[in-house]
């Protein structure tokens, strides 16, 4: 872990390392690959803003090595909720850019919680006609168990706490810390 950042001294501890996360995007850039390899018209990566961010890009890069080509969408959606839980009420920010009908469509995503946004997208993804939908997430909470969201790739399971990092953030803050970690109480006080 680099030493000596700004967010460092924020951060109470580190739930996944940088490096077990570029392991572990490896290992599912090479599954999805595999499981691809027949798509004649490679596949259309989704990422939703902005959590996912640095998953997509890490990995689009780790899927290129091995797998069909791919083109990279984006979607921003805002899900009206109170606080920080989700409703499942979404409203679509930025759509897609292009038609998805008929493409394999793999829905790229940061961390599965309450599973709500995701099956909200899963209904729309298919509504839009494409060949087939599954997702790639990197982390996933217990709670995610309680709904029926089929997630077919799945990175790490990690405790049900807030954590950020990776692409995922407090108040828009620390997603471009390299690892994922939990921040310490008096970050909360302060804000
Ligand atoms: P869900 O609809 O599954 O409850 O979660 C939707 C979104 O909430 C996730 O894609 C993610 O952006 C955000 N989220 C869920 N858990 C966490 C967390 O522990 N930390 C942060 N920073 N965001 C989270
Ligand atoms: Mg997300
Ligand atoms: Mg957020």
């Amino acid at each position: 872990m680099a030493q000596g950042s700004w967010y460092d001294a924020d951060i109470d501890h580190v739930i996944i390392s940088e490096e077990q996360i570029r392991e572990k995007i490896a290992e599912l850039a090479k599954q999805v690959a595999a499981d691809y390899a027949p798509v004649a018209d490679g596949l259309l990566l989704v990422c939703v803003l902005k959590g996912a961010v640095m998953f997509m890009a890490d990995f689009a890069r780790a899927l290129g090595r091995h797998g069909p080509p791919a083109e990279l969408e984006f979607m921003a959606l805002s899900s009206y909720g109170q606080g920080s839980t989700s409703s499942g009420v979404v409203r679509i920010r930025k759509d897609l850019d292009r038609d998805i009908a008929g493409r394999h469509v793999v829905v790229v995503e940061d961390i599965v919680d309450s599973g709500l946004t995701l099956s909200w997208l899963l209904r729309y993804l298919e509504s839009r006609a494409a060949a087939s939908v599954e997702v790639v997430a990197l982390f996933r909470k217990p709670d995610a168990i309680k709904v029926s969201v089929p997630v077919k790739y799945v990175g790490f399971d990690i405790p049900s706490e807030f954590v950020v990092g990776y692409g995922l953030d407090f108040g828009e803050r620390y997603r471009e810390v390299p690892y994922v970690g939990v921040l310490k109480p008096e970050v909360y006080a302060r804000s």
